[in-house]
């Protein structure tokens, strides 16, 4: 069992919370601050209880080495203006600095690391890295749900040193959603499918194929699946190598009695950056020189169909290049028609970064059950997949 962070006495406590402060950063300032409001309500909570926090993250991709660019500092700065009150920053994760300054913080003090990743040691694992962060605190809290799939210092290794170690708020709630949709969904069950690869979602859909009622694939994968199915489809993206995975799909959709339902017509262009889309067009007669880049208004009328008559929806990857003025049409059709679901009592999860973009981009993110924070965990714990960073934190 993994404890919430309710189950700890944090009075008076050092608490070393691992947060996912991974943010887009322009000019050395926070672009986008959601995933930090994401870590506020377990912050909150801790300074409240009486404890001293000591923060530490990732950002961006330094590959072991000590990059400005790369540093947390305006996370910090920006944390500090969310929360009103001054924190203490450290340019290093493990000096005897940054030591001394977490074991000298006050109750309701709080205290932010350098980022982890300006060490190599933190991706493998190291034991002796993860020691040295463990001298942070007494009591370990995992709050980053995005890396939870990944075994790294900072949340697998760093978890043994601490008989006091949970999950903060964020990971609970990923957790509470998707394990109530893994064991005891309100049918009909719905897969939306979508987004350019296939096999980066072949675990979960062979996974969804024991569970769902119904699949929907759109977006570029459903041309290896169109193809699979013997229509030619012009110039639109098909992985060749993926076919007879496709066609393995569909046979066993079929004996499970899933319903895989594919587009009927498509919205076309020239090329992924064709600016005037052309279309609809039948799947099967798509011209040569064209390629698929949106399901078309048949296709969309047809999903709403088939989300009307479910109860619960999992969404994962955009149903056109989203990105583009011209293809957004059907992911955000379906994006707002998902909009109301919740007032009517069904359950709609939205998981994968991309697919988080286009609610994001569409202002729905409030009017979804749950919208993922993390895109590779979220896709490996709907694959029924365990998340090593959780299961470090067993007691
Ligand atoms: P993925 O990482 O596999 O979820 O793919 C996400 C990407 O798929 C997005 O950047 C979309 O622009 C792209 N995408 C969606 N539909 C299509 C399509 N019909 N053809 C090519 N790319 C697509």
């Amino acid at each position: 069992m993994v404890r919430s962070l309710k189950a700890f006495d944090l009075k008076g406590k050092h608490v070393l919370v691992r947060v996912d402060f991974n943010v887009p950063l322009k000019d050395e300032q926070v672009v986008d601050n959601f995933r930090i409001q994401a870590a506020l309500p377990t912050i909150n909570y801790a300074l409240d209880e009486g404890a001293a926090l000591v923060l530490m993250s990732h950002l961006g991709r330094p590959n072991g080495l000590s990059q400005p660019v790369f540093s947390l500092m305006p996370a910090g700065e920006e944390l500090a203006g969310l929360l009103e009150m001054p924190i203490k920053f450290s340019h290093d994760c493990i000096s005897s600095d940054a030591l001394d300054t977490s074991l000298g913080l006050k109750p309701g003090e709080i205290h932010l690391l350098e980022n982890l990743r300006f060490y190599k040691q933190e991706k493998q694992n190291d034991s002796q890295f993860s020691r040295r962060l463990a001298r942070h605190g007494s009591v370990y809290i995992n709050d980053a749900f995005g890396t939870s799939h990944r075994s790294h210092a900072s949340n697998v290794g760093v978890a043994e040193h601490f008989k006091h170690r949970g999950m903060g708020f964020l990971i609970e709630k990923e957790i509470k959603f998707m394990d109530k949709i893994m064991r005891k969904p309100s049918r009909p069950l719905l897969l939306i499918l979508g987004g350019a690869k296939i096999d980066s979602k072949l675990a979960l859909i062979e996974t969804f194929l024991e569970k769902a009622d119904t699949i929907l694939i759109g977006g570029g994968m459903s041309f290896t699946f169109l193809k699979a199915r013997g229509k030619e489809v012009g110039g639109s993206l098909v992985d060749e190598t993926m076919l007879s995975a496709a066609k393995n799909i569909i046979n066993k959709a079929r004996t499970k009695g899933v319903k895989l339902v594919l587009p009927d017509d498509v919205i076309c262009g020239q090329a992924l950056d064709d600016t005037s889309p052309k279309g609809p067009f039948k799947v099967s007669s798509i011209p040569g020189e064209l390629m698929g880049l949106d399901i078309g208004p048949g296709t969309i009328k047809k999903f709403m169909s088939e989300l009307n008559a479910s109860r619960t929806v999992i969404w994962n990857g955009p149903l056109g290049v989203f990105e583009l003025q011209g293809y957004h049409v059907g992911s955000f059709k379906i994006a707002n028609h998902l909009a109301e679901f919740k007032n009517a009592g069904k359950t709609v999860i939205v998981g994968g970064g991309d697919t988080a973009a286009v609610i994001n981009k569409f202002n729905l993110t409030e009017k979804m059950s749950h919208v993922s924070t993390g895109g590779g965990a979220s896709l490996e714990l709907l694959s029924g997949k365990r998340l090593p960073a959780l299961e470090s934190l067993e007691a």
